[in-house]
């Protein structure tokens, strides 16, 4: 028996879900009922600075609003930093972690000093500084309460994976393939739990995508290279690895992408000015009648 498909939706509450997210929403919606399989909502909240309890609030009203129904209970990311810490912890005990001290200004001035800005798929490349401190000054700054991320030594994580190189799916872009340098270049020494957060997206989505037993992962293309990391991780705690749907993203008549702070319209400003979800539906690009009937 083939097992049956998982898809979720994992939206993060921090505004109002506009067209883009109602897209992404129905995609999985899609997946999973085409396939009689399940769909689950998650809440991505660890980041308790921008997430607010009234978006969490919405985000389910929104998507019930459009004719979507999900498994109860909904993984609310912000009740479960305890499983987060047992991941990091378990990493750290292999002597993949190290505390950072860095501000992002500091690693600016460091780049700059050193001539080059090594760019990755998420900015600039952290250049390691804080991997050379020795252990006591660690402690010692720890102790004093210096504010620190953990950041896993990429070189260090690459060498405990026996065979390389690594492999995942993508429905539309086929066989990927993740190697050390790949992933040195791409990210070298990534943030696992922030200063402010005590978790990262990178760690949290990869682990929870594990817990809940997801089988199609679908999601923006925005996320693509971002699942070459997710693929180290799922290596390094031997989590089963999902196949992937990275899907196009929603752009306005410009051709930005639709976001909050470039104004997207809300589903609630659109559902204000009188649209039904079939219309919303339709705007999106997908069929109403696949979601509604
Ligand atoms: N929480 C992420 C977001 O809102 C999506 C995570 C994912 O689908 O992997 O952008």
């Amino acid at each position: 028996m083939p097992s049956p498909v998982v898809t979720r939706c994992a939206p993060s509450p921090t505004g109002y879900l506009h067209l883009g997210h109602a897209y992404a929403a129905g995609i999985a919606f899609l997946r999973a009922r085409q396939a009689g399989g399940r769909f689950l909502l998650r809440i991505e909240d660890i980041d308790l600075t921008r997430c607010r309890p009234e978006f969490t609030d919405a985000i389910f009203e929104d998507l019930a609003w459009l004719g979507l129904t999900w498994e109860q209970p909904v993984r609310r990311q912000s009740e479960h930093f305890v499983d987060y810490r047992q991941a990091l912890d378990a990493l750290h005990e292999r002597g993949l972690l190290y505390p950072c001290f860095c501000t992002r200004k500091q690693i600016t001035a460091e780049i700059a000093a050193a001539g080059q800005a090594p760019h990755g798929f998420e900015g600039v490349v952290y250049p390691g500084t804080c991997q050379q401190l020795d252990h006591a000054e660690r402690i010692d700054r720890m102790a004093g309460g210096e504010a620190y991320a953990l950041r896993l030594n990429m070189a260090a994580a690459c060498a405990r994976i026996p065979t390389w190189p690594l492999h995942w799916h993508d429905e539309t872009a086929g066989r990927q393939t993740v190697t050390p340098d790949l992933l040195l270049q791409g990210f070298g020494d990534v943030v696992l739990a922030r200063k402010e957060t005590p978790a990262s997206y990178h760690l949290c989505v990869t682990h929870d995508d594990a817990l809940q037993g997801i089988t199609l992962v679908t999601r923006g293309n925005d996320l693509f290279p971002a699942t070459h990391l997710h693929r180290l991780l799922q290596a390094l705690f031997g989590w089963p690895v999902p196949v992937y749907a990275h899907h196009h993203l929603l752009t306005d008549d410009s051709g930005e992408r639709l976001a909050k702070r470039k104004n997207a319209p809300s589903l609630r400003d659109l559902r204000d000015r009188g649209l039904n979800p079939s219309a919303i539906w339709q705007m999106a690009g997908l069929d109403p009648s696949r979601i509604l009937d």
